[in-house]
């Protein structure tokens, strides 16, 4: 499961625009959640974060 750690997200939003399925959104603290049911695991998320604030759990 590919998740983000909402301690290192720095709200820059790259991850949302990088999701071929749309999986990805800017939560009520402006920090990316990933919607596990969308999620189809491509990853590109992971490799895309300045910070990486997104990796496999
Ligand atoms: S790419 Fe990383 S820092 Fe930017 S919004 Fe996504 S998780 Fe946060």
């Amino acid at each position: 499961m590919v998740k983000v750690d909402k301690e290192l997200c720095t709200s820059c939003g790259i991850c949302v625009d990088s999701c071929p399925v749309q999986a990805i959104e800017m939560d009520g603290d402006d920090l990316a959640e990933i919607d596990q049911d969308i999620c189809e695991n491509h990853q590109v998320c992971i490799d895309v974060c300045p910070v990486d604030a997104i990796a496999e759990e």
